[in-house]
């Protein structure tokens, strides 16, 4: 059969997603056919252990539009999204979630918004956290303030990783080379003009979500890093007061012995003031710790992923 270049590239991350797969492909296929334009599915079978690979393979057979990659066993999603973005063809690229929390209906309108030119990724964002743990969004809103004040990107509250951008846009985006992908702070990094569209937040309809409140955190604790030496800052300004602080303590006990000669007790405050400063030495030195631990798997230089089979 001949080669067509798609226009629209979907990039679709799976991970044990054997339950969600059908009804996407489905709704997916439903909305791209409206379009009018040729297009192509990627799905990233990224290392599940059920039977996601068998469905991707069915899928493939049948339908030529329908490609997949599959990774020699469980990377994350960031590392699936920049396989697929790689191999994606179309001028136009969206990426979104197989579990139905990123609307297909959509792609339409923001393919609209993209083509004019007038911007050069459309964006999502859900206004609302219905269906979510309320600890999860406290959270959630916590890093989004947090993120705001200490580095120099926006990262829109409730920013989701459902994107349409276009071929410029996506190549700036594959030009971070950087090992520690952050996508939540590298599409408001390369700039360009996005266009928000906001959406009630859709509870997840099959298969569960792969996300605990720890996993969140540790996600979090990457993007701070990989967003803003902050931290490393705040340990030295800790440092500084510390310093200044042990210096005018310092005087008062020298004042005191003149004064008052040297009565054999405050052993109590001594061991509480020793405590103090070692748990800050290693407070702080864990977070120089993240940091060399980054660059260490930085400068290793692995591959983010490897295939074991594409399709
Ligand atoms: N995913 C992935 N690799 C992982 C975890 C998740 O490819 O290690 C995919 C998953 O199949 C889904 C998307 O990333 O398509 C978002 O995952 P999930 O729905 O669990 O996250 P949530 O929507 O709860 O943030
Ligand atoms: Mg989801």
């Amino acid at each position: 059969m001949e080669y067509v270049k798609p226009e629209i590239s979907l990039v679709v991350p799976c991970f044990n997603e054997e339950e969600a797969i059908p009804a996407f492909y489905e709704e997916a296929v439903k909305t791209c056919a409206s379009l009018n334009k040729q297009f192509e599915i990627i799905f990233i079978d990224d290392g599940s252990k059920d039977n996601t690979l068998r469905i991707l393979h069915g899928l493939a057979k049948e339908d030529s539009r329908v490609h997949f990659l599959s990774f020699s066993r469980n990377f994350g999603k960031e590392a699936a999204l920049l396989a697929g973005l790689k191999a994606a063809q179309g001028d136009y690229t969206v990426t979104l979630d197989v579990d139905g929390q990123d609307p297909p209906s959509l792609i339409p309108k923001m393919l609209e918004a993209v083509v004019s030119g007038e911007h050069d990724c459309a964006g999502t964002r859900r206004v609302n956290r219905i269906g979510e743990p309320p600890v999860r969004s406290f959270f959630a809103r916590r890093f989004y303030a947090l993120m705001k004040k200490i580095t120099e990107i926006e990262i829109v509250d409730g920013a989701r990783d459902f994107r349409l951008m276009s071929r410029k846009y996506m190549e700036a985006v594959l030009a971070l080379q950087e090992y520690n992908r952050f996508s939540k702070g590298i599409f408001p990094w390369v700039g360009f003009k996005t266009k928000w569209f906001e959406y009630e937040n859709i509870e997840r309809t099959k298969g569960r979500t792969k996300w605990s409140l720890w996993k969140l955190f540790l996600y979090s604790l990457d993007g701070i890093i990989a967003f803003s030496a902050k931290p490393l800052a705040a340990a030295s300004v800790l440092g500084v007061v510390l310093f200044l602080m042990s210096i005018v303590f310092i005087g008062f006990i020298i004042i005191r012995r003149i004064i008052w000669g040297d009565p054999v007790d405050g052993w109590a405050s001594t061991v509480c003031i020793i405590l103090f400063c070692s748990g800050i030495q290693l407070f702080t030195t864990g977070i120089l710790g993240q940091y060399v631990a980054k660059i260490h798997t930085e400068v290793k230089r692995r591959p983010y992923y490897i295939i074991k089979e594409a399709q």
